[in-house]
This record gives C-alpha cells, structure tokens and sequence, in this order.
C-alpha cells in the first residue's frame, strides 16, 4: 500500500516514505517512548543494510536469503522440493533449487530439507497490555461478571505497560504472526516498543466521544444508566481525531512502512454518528483501514435498541459507517438483518475465535460467508497466538455448521480456508492484499518456517491440515518479517526474551498479589461428581 497523504492542512513537511527524524520528536512523545522507537529506524532506512538487532548489538544479515530444497504452502498451493529467494524486502523467486541458486550465487542459504514455508499470519485483533489479566479475563463472561477491587491494569507502573506490549510482542512472533493489529487508545505509548519488536504493525487508535457511557456495555451499566440517553462530546471527539492526526503524522509508512496507522471507533455504544463520519473520512482520505468492536455482547444490541431504536449493525449501516475498508471485531450477536447488511457492504469481520469460544459464544461465521463478509481472524486479549485460533476458528465453526444443520458434519471450514482468513483475510483488513498473504513473487517476504519432522506432523498426507489440526506454535522454528529474521532457530533476534520474561513475571506477581489480596475469587467450579 502507497501511503497518501494526510489531508491535515499544517502537514505540508510530513512525508510518509521518510518519517520524522528523532530530534523532531516533541519532550511529550520521547517520554512516551516514542525516541527509542524512532532512533532505531535511522539503522533502519535502507532495508538492506538493515541490521535485526539483538540486545542493542546489530546482527547482520546478507540481503539475499535462499530457503533450499523446501515446500512452499500457501492456502490454494503447495509446492513441495523448490527454493524461494528472498532479496531485500521481496520474495523475488520461487522455484527448483538449482535454477534459484545460479540465480543467486552470492545469498546465504537457509537449508530448507524437512521445512515448510507459510504465509506469516495476521493478527487483526490485539489489545497487547491485557496479557496482564491473563488467567483471569478468559473465565468469567463478557463484560468480567467478576468484579476485582482493584483493575491488574491499574497497578502498572511506569514502563510496565510496555513491557506487557513486549511479552505480547514475543508470544506474536513466536506463534508465527509477523502482522498485528494493536487496537487501543493513547496506541503511542507502545509505539516505539512495537516498531522495535520488528513486527509489522497496524496501529490503531481508538476513539470514543460519549460522555456518560461507560462501555463497553454490561448489564449491570445498563441497570444504572438505563433512563439516561447518550451524551455526546465534541471537545472528546475533536481531541480523538486529533490524537489519530498525530500518530498518523508521526509514524505512517515508518520502518520502510512496516508501520501503518489507523483510525479507529472504540465501541458502537459510545460513538456518535459524528464520529463515525469522522473515522472513516479519515480512512478514506488516507487509504486506510479502520475497525470498531460490533455486536460483542447481549446489553450492546439491547442499550443501542433502547436508546437509538437500531441495532447495532444498523445504526453503523445508518451513519455509513460500514463497507470493504471497514474490517469490525467480533459480531458474535448479529441477527438475520444485520448479517445482510455487512454483508451486502462488504464489511471484513475479525473474528477472535478463541475469546470468542472462551465468552461459551460462536459467531455465526458461516452465514457472515455467505452473505458475502470477507473474514479474518484475531486474538482479543491476553493471549497473541494467531496459530492456536485457527485451529479453535476451524472446530467451532464445524460445530455452528452441524448446529445449523449441515448434511455431513465435519465437511466444512477446510484447513486451507482458515489459513485462507490467517493469511489473506487478514491481507484484505490491513489494506494490503497485494503485498501480504500468500507468498508469492513480488510480495513482501514476510513468511514462517516451520519444522515437520515432528511426531504430530509427519506422516501428512496435506501438510496445511496437519498443520492446523496437529500443528503447535513450538513447530515454528524461524520467523521473517519485511525479508529480516525475527526469529531465527527458535530465537527472537529483536527483543532479548529471557530478561523480558523475567521482569514481567516479578511485576506479574507482584500485581496478582494485591488484586488477590484485595478481592478473593470465587472461581465458580462445577460440582465434582464421584
Ligand atoms: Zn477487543
């Protein structure tokens, strides 16, 4: 995708292929942590001579990469016994391994005997800081029926945001992800972590104008604020878009434009037509994506009944908000009407699988299909394994499809089709279906390599479908991003991992420990019979 420029009218010195020097940074945006994010990326101007850095010490890496001798899958095929070049940022050749090699006589070799190539996968859908309620946010319904005295996000302190980001980051790239959509408000303060992790990043910066909406909505808010109508802000409004004006001008196209910005709407219930007006302007303007959580939850649709006489998917559709660059989270409670809506608009719908399955929900995924919604796939909150919810996409949607009555159960999603939504799906929600999702030449070599001489994997009759049924995230041994490895036999180059994990266990612990201490839990176990 070819950034464009902002509309922004004192923008006239931005340009996106060459992103602001670090001594153009304001005091506000070095505190945020934006410097070291930005100090990194002079390294990082010439991607060939870019050096994927461990530990503050540079690794070099020869422009050219030949994988020998491996196979090649992409979700409509798989060429197994060929080589795939990789010269700068590019997949430059696919095909048998002599002919690549005397086309490359000076690239090192990555030998790719017993290996298979993927497309790196997309994560549509991450809120990276929660992985600080991790063990906690997955068991007690949406939104959390159990009620802490004190929020674990609460108590981080100082960088410790960040470093939650870090761990986000090394559980991404260690379960094959090399794309993530990080979705939050104030995304600037982890864009400088994010951009080092060496992930290709969709930051997008959600914004919320309603005054008095908590959101996202529960029925116990509903309860308390059942007579009182939405009251929208313009001072909020403006102050979102203008939070969205700076990320874009700060960090659109950085990285050799690894970095892309998006705008984005919170929640359906604390956005005023205005808003959304406002968001997808700005995403037209620019080329952009952009997202919104939509139908996560029962009190969502019945608060927007009740106060705007819509449901949700309909109040979007009323204030044009949905169509292809629209790519909404969840859409778990969709009725007949709205799924005809974002279907026949074209709206991409991320579909965290995995949150989705633990909130005991399954979206109807298969009539989304068939209305004509591209579909993607997402994590949610505190896990980051794309790997692992293609495999819970895959079950749960074959469940939802014996549910609504399919001849022969069993038969459909197919593995390639969710690799298919991991892959290019995702490709499509980023905005860059030409460059990413399938490798193919003239793509950017962002792919996995996994090892299948594994117990669970060998023998595979179609290695996409042992993959995702038998597959595990520890099969994948390498990781490259924009033509860098990231990860290289297993160890993260961009991040020193072990001193990351270190220190997010001590503050782990030390945050669970006073959450605990203020408010026990009263994990509601199933009556043991025997
Ligand atoms: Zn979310």
């Amino acid at each position: 995708m070819k950034p464009q420029n902002s509309r922004r009218p004192d923008d006239k010195t931005r340009d996106p292929d060459h992103p602001r020097n670090p001594g153009d940074l304001t005091r506000r945006e070095w505190l945020a942590g934006a410097g070291a994010g930005t100090a990194a990326l002079l390294l990082e101007r010439d991607p060939l001579r870019a050096a994927v850095r461990s530990g503050g010490t540079p690794v070099q890496q020869a422009s050219t990469v030949v994988f020998t001798n491996t196979t090649v899958a992409n979700p409509d095929t798989v060429q197994d016994d060929v080589a795939l070049a990789v010269e700068g940022n590019l997949i430059a050749a696919i095909g048998p391994t002599d002919e690549v090699l005397e086309r490359y006589p000076g690239a090192e070799t990555y030998d790719g005997r017993g290996k298979a190539l993927f497309p790196g996968l997309i994560n549509c859908h991450a809120h990276m800081r929660a992985v600080v309620a991790r063990g906690f946010n997955e068991d007690f319904g949406f939104p959390n029926t159990a009620n802490l005295a004190i929020s674990p996000a609460s108590l981080l302190e100082g960088e410790e945001g960040n470093l939650m980001v870090q761990v986000a980051a090394l559980e991404a790239i260690t379960t094959g992800t090399t794309t993530i959509v990080e979705y939050t408000g104030n995304v600037q303060r982890q864009a400088g972590v994010l951009a080092d992790s060496g992930l290709r990043c969709v930051l997008a910066e959600g914004i919320r104008d309603a005054e008095n909406v908590p959101g996202p909505m529960s029925t116990q808010a509903m309860a308390r604020t059942v007579s009182e109508t939405p009251r929208f802000s313009e001072r909020l409004r403006d102050e979102g878009m203008q939070r969205i004006n700076d990320l874009f001008s700060s960090w659109h196209g950085a990285r050799n434009g690894r970095i892309t910005v998006f705008p984005a709407a919170s929640l359906v219930e604390t956005s005023s037509p205005e808003l959304l007006r406002a968001v997808r302007d700005f995403a037209e303007t620019n080329d952009l994506g952009y997202t919104i959580h939509l139908n996560q939850s029962r009190a969502e649709y019945e608060f927007m009944v009740m106060h705007h006489g819509l449901r949700p998917s309909e109040y979007l559709d009323r204030h044009d908000f949905l169509g292809p660059r629209l790519f909404a989270a969840h859409a778990r409670y969709v009725n007949h009407e709205e799924i005809a809506l974002l279907g026949s608009s074209g709206t991409i719908i991320s579909h965290q699988a995995g949150m989705a399955a633990n909130r005991g929900i399954s979206p109807p995924i298969p009539e989304l299909r068939t209305a004509g919604c591209p579909i993607a796939l997402g994590t949610d909150n505190n896990t980051n394994d794309v790997f692992e919810v293609m495999r819970t996409a895959l079950l749960t949607e074959r469940i939802r499809r014996n549910r609504d009555g399919d001849e022969v159960p069993g038969l459909q999603p197919q593995p390639e089709d969710i690799l298919a939504d991991a892959t290019q799906g995702g490709a499509l929600a980023v905005q860059q279906p030409d460059a990413l999702g399938t490798l193919e030449v003239g793509k950017k070599a962002d792919l996995i390599v996994v090892d299948t001489l594994r117990p669970h994997l060998v023998p595979a009759g179609r290695i996409i479908s042992a993959l995702v049924h038998c597959g595990h995230p520890g099969d994948i041994e390498s990781v490259m991003v924009d033509g860098r490895f990231v990860m290289r036999d297993r160890e993260v180059l961009t991040m020193d991992a072990g001193a990351i994990l270190r220190e997010a266990d001590a503050v782990g612990r030390r945050i669970w420990g006073r959450v605990l201490e203020a408010s026990p839990l009263n994990v509601p176990r199933l009556t043991r019979n025997g």
